[in-house]
């Protein structure tokens, strides 16, 4: 289990310079507001983060096509929801989409396209 984190962000002084994101590109620097209790940088990107039932759907929605036992499924639910993937404070959504195809593939053997054509 990773362990959960309230995160407080530090102060505007504090700030530190990180590279913004937008679409997955980056867009130069931004000052970043940072948790002092566990160090992760807060994200800035307009794209919200999705919460964990939309991954879990997708997997589910493939499940007939890909012939996925329910096995891979529950494993796959566990990893995405381990993952810290709903960790809004950190993720934005695109590093969630690729951690969900990561995670998709170290389980079963499905396809990228199949996997992108629902975000
Ligand atoms: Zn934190």
């Amino acid at each position: 289990m990773r362990s959960q984190c309230d995160h407080v962000s530090c102060g505007t002084k504090e700030k530190v310079w990180v590279p913004y994101y937008y679409q997955g590109r980056e867009r130069g620097l931004k000052p970043h507001p940072y948790c002092t209790e566990c160090g992760l940088v807060k994200n800035l990107s307009s794209e919200r983060p999705r919460r964990i039932g939309f991954y879990i759907n997708i997997i589910t929605s493939l499940k007939e096509e890909f012939k996925l036992a329910k096995a891979q499924i529950r494993l796959i639910a566990l990893d995405i929801e381990n993952s810290g993937v709903d960790d809004d404070y950190g993720m934005d959504r695109h590093q969630q989409e690729e951690l969900f195809i990561k995670i998709v593939h170290k389980y079963v053997n499905v396809p990228e396209w199949a996997l992108r054509k629902f975000f």
